[in-house]
């Protein structure tokens, strides 16, 4: 079978081995020299790509609750769409979140995701109670951040590299409606939307939708969206109507132009600002889970999603940077995406780090893997890093001095 990520690029050709119980798994992963978990697909570039790869969607059984701390145990192939399906009507949600409720928990402990509210919640593993992990000789550990901590903080965040996480038991947040409290406000340039961010630091969550294409003093004009979840209101969501996009679109309608335009249009049609208008939950936390294959919009070269998080002390100074540098280009996206982070974890690979993060979608082209080399020299002179799991085409030398941790213990040399 031909494989990708969600970026559609590149496309390798794998064996995939499904199973669904431990001992099936055990059977072939003791055959197998050399593989990797594929899970949902979900991360942009290549870090469930191999040439045998293990599917976890069958593995897709919740097998406890524990009503009185809410915590639920289940298989790594379950997704959060399920979790939330099951237990939201119940009065409970996930404590951290993605932009996207179709992807495993298995996918969500190895890329140690993060939501809307890292300011305030960090990490998925801080809600990560303990999983069971097979390591490449077949033997099964518990990991927690108490019991074997060590392998528990290589793993969350580790991108599926000290083996298959098995089971998982995840504490999820108590709440009172399917809806969120939602605020947004306008901001004229970047100055204005890290003062709001700043300004509204105690608010649950925050996100700003971000021109990249805006010069001059409106570099960096964005949407800000703050939200809280609503103490009133039904606990099950309104059907939502779905879309897909039903073939693989020509790339040559995405271009500096139409960019352009659609920014110009969305920036405008939002009200300048907008105080506690209830939002369902799905459409606050997962807007793109709407469009059904919106991937194909990029055309049959695929796109890739550059996500970079740089230190709060550089501040203005270094996003303007990047910026600079992707509006010069004329190669951003409709997809940009800043968001404020909190304190780093002990997790040795995990993303965050205090500061922000900015994630821009790009189409395939020739022009950009240059200006990706540009982005990561910014990146890494403000002492940043990249998000792994968008990651496509990142340099040893980058990751590296991007995450510095990776030395920590005997797993990552
Ligand atoms: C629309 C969209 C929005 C997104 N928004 C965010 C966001 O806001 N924040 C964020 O952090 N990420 C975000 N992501 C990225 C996504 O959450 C991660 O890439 C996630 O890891 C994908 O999970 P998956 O189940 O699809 O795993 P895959 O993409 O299949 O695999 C991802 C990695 O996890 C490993 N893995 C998966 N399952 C296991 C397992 N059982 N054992 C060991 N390793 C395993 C794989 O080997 C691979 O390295 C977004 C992605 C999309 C498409």
């Amino acid at each position: 079978m031909k494989i990708s990520g969600w970026g559609r690029f590149p496309y390798i050709e794998s064996e995939g081995f499904y199973f669904e119980t431990r001992n099936q798994l055990l059977d072939s992963f003791r055959k197998q020299q050399e593989c990797i978990v594929y899970a949902r697909g979900r991360s942009y570039g290549d870090s469930a790509l191999n040439r045998h790869v293990i599917c976890t969607d069958r593995f897709d059984k919740i097998l406890a609750f524990d009503a009185a701390e809410g915590i639920v145990t289940c298989e790594s192939g379950v997704t959060l769409a399920e979790i939330i399906e099951a237990f939201l009507p119940r009065g409970w949600f996930l404590s951290v979140t993605p932009g996207t409720r179709l992807i495993s928990i298995g996918g969500a402990i190895a890329s140690d995701v993060h939501g809307k509210n890292h300011h305030k919640a960090g990490c998925f593993s801080t809600c990560v109670v303990s999983f069971n992990l097979m390591l490449p000789d077949g033997d099964i550990v518990r990991c927690s951040s108490k019991e074997n901590p060590e392998l528990f903080h290589a793993t969350c965040g580790g991108m599926g590299l000290t083996g298959i996480i098995l089971e998982a038991a995840i504490r999820l947040q108590p709440v009172k409606s399917a809806y969120i409290r939602e605020k947004v406000i306008r901001c004229k340039n970047l100055e204005d939307v890290i003062q709001r961010f700043e300004d509204n630091f105690d608010t649950a969550y925050s996100v700003a939708w971000i021109d990249c294409l805006a010069k001059g003093d409106e570099q960096g004009r964005s949407v800000l969206m703050l939200g809280e979840h609503a103490d009133s209101g039904r606990l099950s969501p309104p059907v939502e109507k779905t879309l897909s996009v039903p073939f693989t679109s020509p790339a040559i309608f995405l271009n500096k132009f139409s960019v352009s335009l659609f920014n110009h249009f969305y920036y405008s049609r939002q009200p300048v600002f907008t105080d506690g208008r209830l939002t369902p939950i799905h459409t606050f936390f997962y807007p793109l889970d709407k469009i059904g294959h919106w991937n194909r919009m990029y055309g049959s070269n695929g796109f890739t999603q550059y996500q970079l998080v740089l230190p709060k002390e550089a501040g203005k100074e270094g996003l303007s940077v990047m910026l600079d540098k992707i509006s010069n280009a004329g190669l951003g996206s409709f997809l940009a995406v800043l968001k404020l982070f909190g304190a780093a974890n002990s997790n040795y690979l995990s993303f965050p780090m205090e500061g922000y993060t900015l994630a821009l979608d790009f189409k395939i082209q020739k022009k950009l893997f240059p200006l990706l080399d540009e982005l990561d020299k910014i990146v890494l002179s403000h002492g940043g890093r990249v998000y792994l799991t968008k990651d496509v085409r990142m340099s040893t030398e980058v990751f590296r001095s991007g995450y510095p941790q990776r030395h920590v213990g005997h797993l990552y040399r």
